[in-house]
């Protein structure tokens, strides 16, 4: 069974295809999206949601600051389910390589036109009350803020769709084939482009993709508002979440605009399994009562795990295959695809388009895996 032709099929409606859909169709392509799930059900509704920006290379942070900014650009359009909430970061210090930690952070974002703020103790402990006593500072960037993902995939796929879009929701991608797609029902949908944007189910439909999974654990609170102000992350968080071999977990917290409190994080590699893994679990929420000894008394409601997409040097791809054809690629987010998601789209579909890049692209394309080390 064949059917018709369009200019672009995006395959995942999470946050990074959604994004993509809609920044093709907002440059004139007749768009496809095809979803063997649900809008935003993947990674992207696993995820904190914290739009940050970060410093752990140049690239990670043009792209983040870049993001961003798209993301301020349209916070005021964003529909209310979205919780879109400018509550800035708090990034926590806890000891005196730490603070040195923090400091250096607040040069690196100050000479690239970042606001911050450093925390001595004392303003540590009034900015965020229920911190334990002894914390050393930390560095607050106002800038950064939360949404909710999964409603704002679903806007950027309504917007989309508004557009004249077809939706293919519930209907899996078998195999990109050389003029498109084929389908698990067997339809066959053909394009000038195809967007890989599976996120960490992307290598199952492009053989050799250096993405793997790494699985994270959230839990939920009930509500309990104003018990945090900022999402609040310790400075320790860098070191687990750049080492790309071990398991790890760290301190991140965020409040939600329900009142609700979001706690995460861990890092695992070559863990397939999707249930919750109790002792992981349990050294999280350890992890979390140290800097919060108040949490121990609260309730949780809910506790999941996803797949972050992760790559080899911690950047995602994003681009044209490396073989020559129609296929692209926009995956490999890891743990910043929701921040990343909207200058992931412009930079597609600038080179789509052949048009110029608001940031050097050299740093994303897909090429470079050519010449990367494989995973350790
Ligand atoms: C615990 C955790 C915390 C995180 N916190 C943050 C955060 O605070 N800030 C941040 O920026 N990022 C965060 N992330 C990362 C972020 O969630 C991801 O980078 C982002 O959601 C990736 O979006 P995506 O669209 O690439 O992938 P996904 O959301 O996984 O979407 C891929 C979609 O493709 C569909 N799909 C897969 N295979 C097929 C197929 N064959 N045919 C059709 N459809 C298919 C899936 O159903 C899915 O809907 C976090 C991730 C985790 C796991």
């Amino acid at each position: 069974m064949s059917s018709k032709t369009y200019d672009a099929i995006i395959i995942g409606a999470g946050i990074v295809g959604a994004a993509c859909a809609a920044e093709c169709a907002r440059a004139g392509m007749n768009v496809a999206i095809i979803e063997g799930g649900i809008v935003g059900g993947g990674a992207t509704a696993a995820g904190m949601g914290h739009l940050v920006v970060m410093d752990d290379s140049e690239a990670q942070f043009a792209l983040t600051r870049y993001s961003q900014q798209l993301w301020d650009e349209i916070s005021d359009e964003l529909p209310r389910d979205v919780e879109h909430d400018a509550c800035g970061t708090i990034w926590i210090a806890a000891d005196d390589e730490e603070i040195a930690e923090a400091r250096r952070k607040e040069k690196f974002y100050a000479d690239r036109g970042v606001k911050t703020e450093m925390l001595d103790e004392h303003a540590l402990a009034e900015a965020e009350p229920n911190l334990r006593p002894g914390l050393v500072g930390g560095l607050r960037v106002p800038g950064d803020s939360v949404i909710y993902p999964p409603c704002a995939a679903q806007y950027f796929v309504d917007q989309t769709t508004a557009k004249g879009a077809s939706l293919f929701l519930g209907v899996a991608v078998e195999a990109i084939t050389a003029d498109g797609v084929l389908l698990r029902d067997g339809t066959s949908i053909s394009a000038g482009v195809v967007v890989n944007s599976a996120g960490s189910s992307s290598p199952a439909l492009t053989r050799g993709l250096e993405v793997k999974k790494r699985k994270g654990h959230l839990v939920i609170t009930d509500r309990y508002p104003n018990f945090i102000r900022h999402q609040l992350v310790e400075l320790g968080y860098l070191k687990s979440a750049h080492t790309l071999t071990a398991e790890s977990v760290a301190f991140n917290i965020q409040p939600r605009k329900t009142g609700q409190l979001l706690i995460g994080s861990s890092r695992q590699f070559g863990v397939d399994d999707a249930r919750v893994d109790t002792p992981i679990l349990t050294r999280m929420l350890e992890r979390a009562v140290e800097y919060l000894p108040g949490l121990g008394k609260l309730s949780s409601l809910r506790t999941w795990t996803g797949f972050r997409a992760a790559t080899p040097d911690k950047l995602p791809l994003i681009g044209p295959h490396t073989e020559p054809g129609r296929l692209y690629l926009a995956t490999g987010h890891e743990g910043l695809g929701i921040t990343t998601s909207l200058a992931t789209a412009k930079l597609l579909v600038a080179q789509i388009m052949n048009r110029e890049t608001a940031i050097p692209i050299t740093p994303y394309l897909p090429v470079r895996m050519a010449q990367e080390p494989v995973h350790a």
